[in-house]
This record gives C-alpha cells, sequence and structure tokens, in this order.
C-alpha cells in the first residue's frame, strides 16, 4: 500500500477517535445537569409527599379543635340541665345536647378518616424517602464514572494530539493539505473506504477506472463526488467466511 495512504487512513482513525473523545467531553457539563435534575425531582417527591402529611395533621388538628369546642359547649349544657325550672327549658336543653353530640359524632369520624389517610400518606412520604436515596447514590456513582471517564478522555486526547503530531510529519505535505481541506469541507471525515465499486461514505458510483487504480491502494485517489481519499481492503478468508457461531452448528 501507498505509504501516504495508510498514513492518511491512521491519521483519519486518531481524528475520528479525537472527535468523539472531544465531544463526549462537551456534552460532560449537560449529563451532569440532567444528573442534577434526576436528584432534584427525587427531593421534590419528598417534600410534596411531606407536605400532604402535614396538611393532614393540620386537618386533624382543626378538626380537634372544633371536637373540644362542642366538648365544652355540651358540659356547659350538662351544668344548665340541672339548673333548669321547666319542662320546656329542659328539652331546649336536651335538644342542643344531642345537636352537639351529633356534631361530636360527625367529627370523630372524620378524624378516623385522616388517621387512616395518614398512614398512607407517612408510607408515601416513606417510599419517596427510599427513592431518594436509592437516586442519590445512583447519581453519587454516575458523577464519578463521569469525572473518571473525564480525566481518561483528556488524557487520551493528549495521547492521540501526540500521535498526530508525529505522524503528519512523516506525510508528504501536498498529500496533508488535501487531506486538511477535506476534513474541513466533509466534517472530518477525509478518507472513505470503496468497496463494491461504490464509495462508501457518498454511496455514488464510482468510475470502473478509479475504482480498478482505488483497488490497488497504490495512489492518492480522491472520489468525484465527495473529494474524500479512497482506499480499498481487499477481502481476505477471514471477512468472507460465516461468523464463528453459524459456523459451529455444521461441526
Ligand atoms: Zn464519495
Amino acid at each position: 500500500m501507498n505509504a501516504d495512504l495508510e498514513r492518511l487512513i491512521a491519521l483519519q482513525k486518531l481524528d475520528s477517535t479525537a472527535h468523539d473523545a472531544e465531544h463526549r467531553l462537551a456534552t460532560e457539563s449537560e449529563r451532569l445537569t440532567a444528573l442534577d435534575t434526576r436528584l432534584e425531582a427525587a427531593r421534590q417527591q419528598v417534600a410534596s409527599a411531606k407536605q400532604h402529611l402535614a396538611d393532614n395533621q393540620n386537618a386533624r388538628r382543626g378538626v380537634e379543635k372544633d371536637v373540644a369546642v362542642h366538648q365544652g359547649r355540651l358540659s356547659k349544657f350538662r351544668e344548665q340541665a340541672m339548673a333548669v325550672k321547666t319542662n320546656q327549658e329542659y328539652h331546649a336543653i336536651q335538644h342542643e345536647m344531642a345537636f352537639a353530640q351529633g356534631e361530636i359524632k360527625t367529627l370523630e369520624d372524620k378524624i378516623l378518616e385522616l388517621m387512616v389517610e395518614a398512614d398512607d400518606l407517612t408510607a408515601a412520604v416513606k417510599k419517596a424517602e427510599t427513592a431518594l436515596s436509592t437516586e442519590q447514590k445512583t447519581v453519587e456513582a454516575e458523577k464519578k464514572a463521569l469525572a473518571g471517564e473525564s480525566v481518561h478522555l483528556k488524557a487520551q486526547l493528549e495521547q492521540l494530539r501526540a500521535e498526530r503530531g508525529a505522524l503528519v510529519g512523516a506525510i508528504d505535505p501536498k498529500v496533508l493539505a488535501m487531506f486538511d481541506l477535506v476534513s474541513k469541507r466533509r466534517n472530518g471525515l477525509a478518507v472513505a473506504e470503496a468497496r463494491d465499486g461504490i464509495c462508501t461514505i457518498c454511496h455514488v458510483r464510482l468510475r470502473p477506472q478509479i475504482f480498478n487504480t482505488v483497488r490497488r491502494n497504490e495512489e492518492i485517489i480522491q472520489c468525484d463526488t465527495c473529494q474524500r481519499i479512497l482506499f480499498f481492503v481487499p477481502q481476505t478468508v477471514a471477512n468472507v467466511t460465516q461468523p464463528a457461531s453459524a459456523g459451529n452448528v455444521h461441526q
């Protein structure tokens, strides 16, 4: 194979790997924000569950105060009942007492209802707290992994830059300039495999004599359509045989 073509293929591999690493690093803060959003949502769930429980407890205290008011009236009526002088007065007080007792009964039913509801609300708080604690652990682990990945990617980029520096020094400057120009115009992808007479990136069929030259991998040839530098991968026994798993069936 043409030595420069071989270097360009290696250069493209370095550039694509660096591009992926840079992209991954650029989205790091976005991924951190997504993790914080997840955690905040879990915190909100806990806060909301606690608020529902507090509302229930406040409502219960309100009803209990009403019960106390009616009980106060009831004991006042009982005292008055001792002092009544007429049958009419006695009946009037009996009527008031029955009314207060009815109210108390209704309010106590309401308290029971709120207590049952409080059990569910307490369980909901526990559930939300457990979910938050799980989410905290997950997010912490993912942030740690992210920080580790960041260190790894930065080191990898350093390494790739060093390799690139060494590699470009060995390439014919004219060939390198062609590569850089195509790379700039074609979104960082300056090299394309030609397979079955087609440029595998722009998918346009090559002229037969061009494809025949590309097959020999002895010259720097550009695709007429996308200008990418073409190379050819000869079919070897290894890449034309069936996958191992399919082959094993017959063995
Ligand atoms: Zn092409």
